[in-house]
């Protein structure tokens, strides 16, 4: 792939640059982000559906903990219908950071507030809590830096 001269590629959710991908089959358009697009410096990326979820699905929670519990602690991914859907999550988190690693990739720009993409903050049963999506904490581990889409 052709990169931008003077700089690493970014790995973006791809929800936040006009793909469909979310649990709704709506997008989430930056349009500060579609010109980084047009320059090739960005990869769309959307974990979920790399780790075969539908689009449409079943929107899900991560219970009793963040991105980092269910990839270091147990803590499970459950949709609203009460199904455990954490291998497919962690599949497309791991998918995911396998592209990023592909293109080089030295940062993220992702969708807060998402189970896979959250950086400052993802849901729960009580509401909106901080915490990170299992995507951003895969990223994080790994040295990547990750940044939230809502600039
Ligand atoms: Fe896909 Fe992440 Fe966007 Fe959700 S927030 S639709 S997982 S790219």
């Amino acid at each position: 792939m052709e990169k931008a001269r003077g700089g690493k590629m970014i790995v973006v959710s791809a929800c936040l640059v006009g793909i469909n991908c979310r649990y709704d089959g709506s997008s989430k358009t930056k349009p500060e982000l579609l010109d980084l697009l047009e320059k090739k410096m960005v990869v769309p990326i959307c974990p979920e559906q790399l780790g075969g979820l539908p689009t449409p699905r079943t929107p899900a929670k991560i219970q009793s903990g963040d991105g980092y519990d269910v990839l270091k602690s147990g803590a499970r991914v459950i949709d609203i219908k009460g199904r455990d859907v954490t291998p497919k999550f962690i599949k497309g988190a791991i998918e995911a950071f396998n592209i990023a690693m592909l293109v080089e990739a030295d940062k993220a720009i992702l969708k807060d507030k998402s189970p896979s993409c959250g950086v400052n903050y993802i849901w729960d049963d009580d509401g909106l809590k901080e915490g990170k999506g299992v995507l951003t904490a895969l990223l994080i581990d790994n040295g990547i830096k990750v940044s939230s889409g809502d600039i």
